[in-house]
């Protein structure tokens, strides 16, 4: 019997797990092609909701075996090392993995800029485990400060700065915000003895975003008692101190660092095409350039937007358009199909700003869109959350929900 053509998908994140899914969906006719998925967890992670778990502990990762259930999608489980273009190969921890194609959708890593101690002592917001290990460390503090008796002190390790004001630096602080007074009551804490710093390097917090937003969100974090300290870097750190380019230091026991992502060395080191901050570039089809039967795809892949010239974001928006598309232009290739060229299409982006409240916008058709600021926003964003686990029960076939 003749062996089967793999087509390998690499990262089960928003993109992974949806370009899998799809192509089960459209291969389930030819048993001549088998789909392999490969990620280091078990689990599907809800990134977009990182920020409400280091603070509340919320439920946001889904087993993967649970979704791919009833496709016929091999899952492995294990951290890929090596792409070997030339052989059409895959190499991870226990061994190796032939493809005919595939999909790289390894989403991207934190980046620390190579600023002195910045590794070392700061918490990254950008894995299930770094949201585990902040929401732990909130809750040490907090224990700690109530049995500080002096106040200098207790006020230091109740200093939270957060480096990057960018989404998920924003949304964490609001989160933030909103939840020291549960914490501060569980450890007996005064609650006005907390005090949030965010630290952005550009003139505004959320610069990808319209300054009318922008405003918005920075009135909101200001009611919410959060400080704002724009035009200023992180240009060094200790246990104990975050110094700013201003060359003030800030006491702080916790520095969250949500201020730079990059693509992973693999891609590098694998002999693919790469550009700004790491990422694969790709053509209007999403394949990487001299490999046509390798796809890129989200935070991994530049992708070009047509319309504007400029590299599309890294949002979980995209990464899930993206992996819709390379399933299709995959299957148009093999079946002599028409491959379709990628368009970015901006759904929308709405900011949440702790529990009950979100500020964004959300496109309606004819070109017109809606904006909103409060708890509609905020029903909205629950409402964006739950169509994505909504799709991939409908893709799977099966209920899921995040544990
Ligand atoms: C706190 C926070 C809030 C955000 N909020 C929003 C938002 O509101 N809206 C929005 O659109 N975007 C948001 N984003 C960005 C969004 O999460 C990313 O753009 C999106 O997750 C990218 O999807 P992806 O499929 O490319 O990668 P990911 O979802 O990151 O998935 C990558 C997968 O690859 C796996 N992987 C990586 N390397 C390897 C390896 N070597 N071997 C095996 N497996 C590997 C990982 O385990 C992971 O499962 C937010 C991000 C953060 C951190």
């Amino acid at each position: 019997m003749e062996a089967k053509k793999n087509i390998v998908v690499l990262g089960a994140g928003y993109g992974g797990i949806t370009a899998a899914l799809r192509l089960a969906r459209l291969f389930h006719k030819h048993p001549e092609y088998q789909i392999h998925l490969i990620d280091r967890n078990p689990y599907h992670t809800l990134k977009t909701q990182l920020h409400e778990a280091a603070v509340r502990k919320t439920e946001i990762s889904i087993p993967i075996d649970r979704i791919i259930q009833r496709r016929n999608i091999i899952f492995h489980l294990g951290e890929v090392t090596r792409i070997d273009p030339r052989e059409h190969i895959v190499h991870g921890e226990s061994g190796y993995l032939p493809f005919h194609y595939l999909i790289i959708a390894i989403g991207s890593q934190v980046n620390f800029y190579n600023i002195p101690g910045l590794q070392e002592n700061s918490f990254p917001l950008q894995t299930l485990k770094d949201a585990q290990m902040i929401y732990d460390y909130i809750g040490q503090l907090c224990k700690s400060a109530a049995s500080e008796p002096v106040e200098e002190r207790r006020r230091d390790m109740l200093r939270f700065v957060i480096g990057g004001g960018g989404l998920s630096g924003v949304e964490f602080a609001a989160e933030l915000a909103d939840h020291a007074t549960q914490c501060t009551r569980d450890s007996h804490v005064n609650p006005r003895e907390i005090e949030i710093i965010i630290v952005e390097s550009g003139s505004r917090i959320v610069p990808g975003m319209d300054e009318s937003f922008a405003a918005r969100i920075h009135k909101k974090l200001l009611g919410k008692n959060v400080t704002i300290i724009p035009k200023s870097k992180i240009i060094g750190r200790t246990p104990d101190t975050a110094t700013l380019s201003s060359g003030e230091a800030l006491k702080t026991k916790a520095l969250i660092w949500t201020g730079g992502i990059r693509i992973s060395e693999l891609a590098r080191e694998s002999g693919l095409k790469i550009g700004q901050s790491g990422r694969i570039i790709v053509d209007e089809y999403l394949r990487a350039e001299s490999y046509p039967f390798i796809y890129a795809i989200g935070d991994s892949a530049l992708a070009i937007n047509p319309y504007t010239k400029e590299p599309v974001p890294a949002a979980a928006q995209f990464a899930l358009q993206q992996g819709c598309l390379v399933a299709h232009n995959i299957y148009a290739d093999i079946f002599e199909g028409v491959r379709e060229p990628y368009h970015p299409k901006l759904m929308g982006e709405v900011v949440s700003l702790g529990r009950h409240l979100a500020v964004g916008w959300l496109a309606l058709p004819f070109l017109k869109k809606i904006t909103f600021v409060g708890f509609l926003g905020s029903l909205l964003k629950t409402a964006i959350q739950e169509k994505h686990i909504f799709l991939l029960r409908r893709e799977s076939g099966k209920w899921v929900a995040p544990q």
